[in-house]
């Protein structure tokens, strides 16, 4: 059987590069290594950087309409081939179709925003700041800029930053992980189809090697980083050294509250959904449910009940609920982490270590299979509490009232999203109001924001100013200037010796 070799993508071509180095790929269901990905080494990345760098000043001086062409003209190729996109991450990334469908729904949205960018690039004029005197702002873009995105969303992370950063006139090298990096390439295939110049959109296979020569080398003016707190603090740091621009966002524990008077069918079914599904592998995955008051002994049963009945089969499945874990050392560390709750005095009500790999699929007993956990009785001071898991792990932790529920959310290191159900306005506001979190759902257990609103946590989920995408985004990736114009008529002669103002 030939193998699949999965390249760089520069300059409009696929490349093997020069490093000669490679990492298996897998498919997680089977456990069946499907490719080889070539990692980039820094010279591959000076190549890349270099092939950007060439492409740069034309398209930053295509108008801004025609660049929204192109994007129109990929947006309508993606639509075509979503599907095709969505198989291609459910192969290598393991979560199930439907999900896998969303994300690149949840990717095509931003690709929409893009299209408006003549309208976002509008600068702002004020005609007569002083007598015969107009001063304007413009957006300019910033020149070669980098994308390193994380496993768990390998087409729709990217979609948050490279339609924005090429529509304003970048150009753009993405780094994806080697985990699942096909879909990278389809993507690149889709915009040169869709008419984008060679070398405004490449793909650097790798990991630590090329995102260090990405971080440190001089042409690159911005960098956009989604993955894990420890990393991003270091991509923030190590470039912010060298002057650019980051953003860098990071791991997330995003808690779940749950009031007394909350709908508690639509409670659990939230719940169930938003800590089980693309198992628990998202950034936005519910992975602590806050019950407040009695509401633990009403629903902590019926979350058993729906964790040991969840559809965990290959996600090809159409009925699939949840899939694999995306690789043997993320299954190893999730197992890790199960038992040290239970060491730490946890109380474990359901256990999805015990999950029999061949239900998933007769093909599936080699592949890196687990059901749904669900700890009870968690407190603060527990690992399983404290640490990012990333992994279909629930843990419910009682609290007595909403005040304590805050303070709780509060405290914690993480704070990307959070989520409250209840009936009463006045505590949907409150908690609105109080709660130190980037991104708050009512009612809605996955609040990510929509492409014109811009995505981000706070304290250690998100390193930097600016949100990922919507007008955050277009900001991140411009500069701007400020033109102040008078003409001679206008000008008075004499030198002027004391700060100009308005006249
Ligand atoms: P990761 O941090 O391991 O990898 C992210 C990227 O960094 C990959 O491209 C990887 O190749 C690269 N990388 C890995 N090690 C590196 C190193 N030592 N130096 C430089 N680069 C390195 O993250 P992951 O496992 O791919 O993704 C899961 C993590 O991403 C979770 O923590 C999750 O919460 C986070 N995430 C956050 C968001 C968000 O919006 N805040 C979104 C998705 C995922």
């Amino acid at each position: 059987m030939s193998t699949n070799h999965i390249q760089h993508y520069i300059n409009g071509q696929m490349s093997a590069g020069e490093s000669g180095l490679q990492q298996a790929v897998t498919n997680p269901a089977t456990g069946q290594v499907t490719g080889q990905v070539a990692l980039a080494s820094e010279s591959d990345v000076a190549t890349a950087v270099a092939a950007a760098q060439a492409a740069f000043p034309a398209w930053a001086d295509t108008p801004p309409i025609r660049r929204a062409r192109v994007m129109f003209k990929f947006l309508q190729l993606l639509n075509e081939h979503q599907d095709e996109l969505a198989r291609a991450i459910t192969l290598e990334h393991g979560k199930v179709f439907t999900d896998a469908q969303g994300e690149v729904a949840r990717g095509i949205d931003i690709v929409e925003f893009a299209c408006g960018i003549p309208q976002l690039l509008k600068g702002d004029y004020t005609e007569q700041v002083s007598t015969g005197i107009d001063n304007w702002t413009m957006r300019q873009p910033l020149g070669v800029v980098a994308g390193i995105t994380p496993f768990n969303f390998p087409a729709m992370v990217p979609m948050w930053m490279f339609p924005i950063a090429i529509a304003t006139g970048n150009t753009f090298i993405l780094k994806p992980s080697p985990l699942d990096p096909s879909a990278s390439l389809l993507i690149a295939d889709l915009l040169k189809q869709a008419g984008l110049p060679d070398g405004v959109f490449n793909v650097v296979q790798g990991d630590k090697e090329s995102v260090e020569a990405l971080i440190d080398h001089p042409e690159v003016r911005a960098l956009s980083f989604v993955g894990s707190t420890p990393i991003a603090n270091l991509i923030y740091e190590r470039g912010a050294r060298h002057g650019k621009r980051v953003q860098a966002l990071g791991g997330a524990k995003n808690h779940m509250v749950v009031m007394p008077d909350a709908d508690l069918d639509k409670a659990v079914d939230a719940l169930i959904g938003a800590a089980y599904g693309s198992a628990g592998e998202r950034c936005m995955a519910i992975s602590v449910a806050v019950l407040v008051g009695d509401v633990a002994d009403k629903i902590v049963p019926r979350l058993a009940d729906r964790a040991r009945s969840l559809k965990v089969k290959n996600g090809l499945e159409l009925d699939a609920e949840m899939g694999p874990i995306v690789t043997a050392q993320a299954h190893q560390r999730i197992t890790g982490y199960i038992e040290k709750g239970v060491a730490e005095g946890a109380e474990l009500v359901v256990d999805g270590r015990c999950f029999d790999a061949t239900s998933a699929g007769d093909e599936c007993a080699e592949g890196f299979w687990m059901g749904g956990s669900l700890f009870d009785n968690v407190t603060p001071e527990m690992t399983i509490y404290k640490e990012e898991i990333f992994g279909p792990v629930l843990a419910c932790v009682r609290v007595p009232d909403i005040a304590t529920a805050i303070q709780l959310i509060n405290d914690h290191e993480f704070g990307n999203g959070v989520s409250c159900f209840t009936e009463s306005g006045s505590v949907a506001r409150e908690f609105g109001r109080r709660i130190q979190v980037g991104m708050v759902g009512i009612n809605v257990p996955i609040p990510v924001p929509m492409a014109w609103h811009g995505f981000g946590g706070w304290k250690r989920s998100m390193f930097g100013d600016t949100h990922a995408y919507g007008e955050e985004g277009v900001r991140f990736y411009t500069k701007q200037k400020s033109i102040m114009q008078r003409w001679s008529d206008s000008i008075h002669g004499g030198s002027e010796f004391a700060m100009p103002t308005h006249k």
